[in-house]
């Protein structure tokens, strides 16, 4: 088996689109036979991080959690597919380091957008007030300055969105052209 391992690591504000795009690629990657593994921030915070919560030092744990497991998978040739909001780049970038085979993408629609599209009626709660620390309102999110792949999911469509981040793997030489 040939396939080269790599992390993608899908950040960007609740609603921006994380989980729609990675869901895009799984599907695309696996009609090409790759093997691929999805690790979703909302599913991993059911089990591999359950009990943490949204202080700065908790976000950085899960985070921390989720490039560890997303390593072993990396260096062992999976496509790992992670969407997680990781809103600080300093805790980004220390996993970026530790994996090595990393493309960052920022899936980045205005919080504006987001909030309008409001997927899981979560930004109604936070503002109000029923959630503290939520990320674009009372949290902060800092965003990627150098993104490997840049998706401004309010000006293009799922496909287009998908479309990007499969092309910058076959640039890299992750995968195959077809
Ligand atoms: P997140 O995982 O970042 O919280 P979701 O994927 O759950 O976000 O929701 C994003 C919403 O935005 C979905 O309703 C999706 O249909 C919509 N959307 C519109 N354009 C795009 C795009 N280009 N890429 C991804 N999602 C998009």
């Amino acid at each position: 088996m040939q396939q080269r391992g790599v992390t993608v690591w899908f950040t960007g504000l609740s609603g921006a689109g994380k989980t729609t795009i990675s869901r895009g690629v799984e599907k695309q990657l696996r009609s090409r036979g790759c093997l691929v593994e999805i690790l979703d921030g909302d599913i991993v915070r059911q089990n591999l991080t359950k009990g943490l919560g949204f202080s700065k030092e908790d976000r950085d744990e899960n985070i921390r959690r989720i490039g560890f497991v997303s390593h072993l998978l990396t260096r062992n040739g999976v496509i790992v597919l992670v969407s997680a909001i990781s809103p600080y780049r300093e805790i980004r970038e220390e996993v970026r380091n530790r994996i090595g085979d990393f493309v960052q993408v920022f899936v980045n629609a205005p919080l504006k957008v987001c909030e309008d599209r409001d997927v899981k009626g979560l930004y109604k709660k936070a503002r109000a007030g029923e959630i503290k620390n939520f990320t674009g309102i009372d949290d902060p999110y800092q965003e990627p300055e150098n993104p490997d792949v840049n998706c401004h999911t309010d000006l293009e469509s799922e496909p287009q969105s998908v479309a990007k981040v499969l092309e910058y793997l076959e640039a890299k030489g992750y995968l195959p052209k077809v």
